[in-house]
């Protein structure tokens, strides 16, 4: 009955749709051979775009363009900087690109909003001698792919740094939405990805606070100054850097982030509305202006997306990353709601969506819990 001609997307946690500009700018590009580190024209042109598109996710960003190290998207990035330490205490709420690329590291418990319990990290960086506490890295992310739910960035990095402990965060989710300076959080690395802002999937980057450098973990070329080997994905640094002009000057307009909060909101409250026994995940806390974690009690995840999918309304259930994996949320569990994990359902919007999509979704979800609860 919900079915429409054009599906509805809202998925973006996951990726989101390239932006037009990026398109446009990555068609213009295909055609010509580009090696930025050849002397000649082709070779020079290619690495001007390159460095052109550093400046402008430099800005995106609030960093400056020689402090980014170009990758294969955020799970490299965060394997980069993750991999430079000899310990790592990372929250227990981290994608896998964290908690995989370390399963040795030292987990830092959230509250049951998601938020990470500042108290148990103090206490574990008291616990530090001070010789390891040259070689520590924390790690927390900015917002979280399933729940939105955001952390206390700077009150991390003052902790952290009161120990004279380095700080990385993954900015995968939060980049691109929010006006972000990467001085007034005051953090030592930062990991961004394409792919969620609207550029291309398999391009990413690192930002390393000025004067820091890490050991590559790929080598060869000497491409990134040494710090990522192999010859650049120009393309997909091209379409990267256009897209983040477009979320840049998105930011700066206000006017997305301002009505997916108001239809978010709308959303969630005409769910809580007609059906009290859905719970909304990471509710009271911050939270990203484009997401809503659902628990729909009784009715899995998967049969909800596939019974949403048919109806014509593409979402998830938390990750789409472990797309396949029927495991229990890592995340929803850390936040002691573990009996919710198998009827999550993520909702994430962005710079296409209408307000009818979300209105529709709505609909779309009472009527599914009615039929089938
Ligand atoms: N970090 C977070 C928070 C993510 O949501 C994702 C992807 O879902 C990644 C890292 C991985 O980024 P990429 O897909 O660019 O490797």
């Amino acid at each position: 009955m919900f079915a429409t001609a054009m599906p509805i997307y809202l998925d973006y946690n996951a990726t989101a749709p390239l932006r037009p500009a990026a398109i446009e700018a990555m068609t213009a590009a295909l055609g010509v051979p580009s090696n930025p580190s050849s002397v000649h024209k082709f070779g020079r042109e290619a690495r001007l775009q390159v460095e052109t598109a550093r400046q402008k996710i430099a800005h995106l960003i609030g960093g400056r363009s020689d402090e980014l190290t170009f990758t294969s998207g955020g799970t490299e990035a965060n394997n980069l900087v993750l991999s430079g330490f000899n310990t790592v205490i990372a929250s227990r709420i981290e994608h896998d690109a964290v908690l995989d690329a370390r399963r040795d590291a030292l987990l830092v418990d959230v509250d049951e909003r998601g938020v990470i319990k500042l108290d148990m990290l103090g206490k574990m960086l008291s616990d530090l001698s001070a010789e390891d506490k040259k070689s520590v890295l924390v790690s927390v992310m900015a917002a979280n792919n399933e729940t939105g739910v955001r952390q206390p960035l700077q009150a991390i990095t003052a902790l952290c740094h009161q120990h004279g402990v380095a700080v990385h965060s993954d900015m995968v989710q939060l980049a691109g939405k929010y006006r972000v300076s990467l001085a007034e959080f005051d953090l030592d690395f930062a990991t961004i990805s394409a792919h969620k802002i609207g550029g291309p999937a398999g391009v990413g980057a690192l930002w390393c606070k000025a004067g820091r450098r890490l050991p590559a973990i790929i080598r060869g070329g000497g491409q990134e100054k040494g710090m990522r080997s192999g010859t650049e994905n120009v393309i997909g640094i091209i379409g990267f850097g256009a897209a983040a002009d477009a979320a840049a000057s998105e930011i700066e307009a206000d006017e997305i982030s301002r009505n997916l909060a108001k239809w978010h909101a709308a959303f969630e409250q005409t769910i809580r509305a007609a059906c009290p026994e859905i719970s909304i995940l990471g509710d009271g806390a911050d939270r990203l202006f484009n997401t809503s974690c659902l628990a729909l009690p009784q009715i899995a995840s998967q049969t909800a997306i596939m019974a949403l999918d048919l109806d014509g309304v593409m979402v998830s259930a938390g990750s789409a990353c472990s797309s396949g994996k029927v495991s229990a949320s890592h995340v929803i569990t850390a936040m002691g709601r573990g009996d919710l994990a198998p009827y999550t359902l993520r909702i994430s919007s962005g710079w296409q969506t209408r307000e009818e999509d979300l209105a529709t979704l709505a609909k779309a979800i009472i009527g599914l819990y009615k039929r089938l609860s």
